[in-house]
């Protein structure tokens, strides 16, 4: 069975209607991208499937159960970085806080933080608060809560928009690879074909006007 399940939804802001007749599954340990033009709805789709958003109309299921606010499987980096992080905490506090909450052990907190960090190339930012970072390492940061989190369901939206081009491929890289290592879900958001289609085994196109999503096509590339 699927363990995502969106069946003809639909989002109206007021009078206008920004989602219409949106249908799509996806399977375990897939890597799904939904990709489109800006203001095409994509971030309100990953908003109504992560429970943020609730839809005008339709359903959106999370292994059969109706979504009603993030399921605590879910990893969720939103696109507005600046939101995401507490501010009055550290780097390394707000990694770690997540994984606090849902009861791990304080070594492995540590430990999987400080793993996390240095993944995304912050080990030497752990003590530094969100407002001492750039913009593209505060994103990092926020990469770095989700994939310690270990989430079944990783989702994120536009992720690498405001990191530099090396850093991208290296931060694309390791979502591909921590996939591999924790068999999560991964839904992913983004308006380059080029990185749905390098990182994705489905990719659901959403188009403008009406808004709703075109195809989903299946990608078959080899990667290394
Ligand atoms: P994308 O992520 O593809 O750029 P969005 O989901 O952000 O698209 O937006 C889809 C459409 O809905 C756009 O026309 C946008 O202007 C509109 N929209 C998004 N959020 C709101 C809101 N809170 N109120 C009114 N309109 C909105
Ligand atoms: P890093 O933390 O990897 O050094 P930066 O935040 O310095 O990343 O940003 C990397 C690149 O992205 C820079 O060229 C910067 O100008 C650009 N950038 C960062 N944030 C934004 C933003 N919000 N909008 C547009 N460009 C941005």
């Amino acid at each position: 069975p699927p363990i995502l399940h969106v069946d003809r939804l639909a989002k109206d802001y007021g009078s206008f209607r920004a989602l219409d007749d949106i249908t799509f599954d996806v399977a375990p340990g897939e890597f799904f991208t939904i990709v489109g033009p800006s203001g095409a709805g994509k971030t309100t789709l990953l908003r109504c499937l992560t429970g943020l958003l609730e839809p005008t109309s339709g359903t959106v299921e999370y292994q059969g159960q109706a979504v009603d606010g993030v399921p605590r499987e879910f990893a969720v980096v939103l696109q507005d970085y600046s939101r995401s992080l507490l501010p009055w905490f550290s780097v390394e506090k707000n990694v770690a806080l997540p994984l606090r909450a849902h009861g791990v052990a304080k070594a492995e907190v540590a430990e999987r933080t400080a793993r996390a960090l240095a993944d995304v190339g912050l080990r030497d930012a752990a003590r530094k608060h969100p407002g001492e970072l750039s913009g593209g390492m505060q994103q990092r940061a926020a990469i770095a809560r989700a994939i310690a989190y270990q989430p079944e369901v990783l989702v994120m939206d536009e992720p690498f928009a405001s990191v530099d081009a090396q850093t991208r491929a290296d931060l694309e890289d390791l979502v591909l690879t921590l996939r591999e290592e924790f068999g999560m879900t991964v839904v992913f958001v983004t308006h380059d074909v080029d990185e749905s289609v390098y990182l994705s085994d489905r990719v659901a196109v959403v188009s403008k006007s009406p808004s709703r999503i075109t195809t989903v096509v299946d990608i078959d590339l080899p990667r290394q």
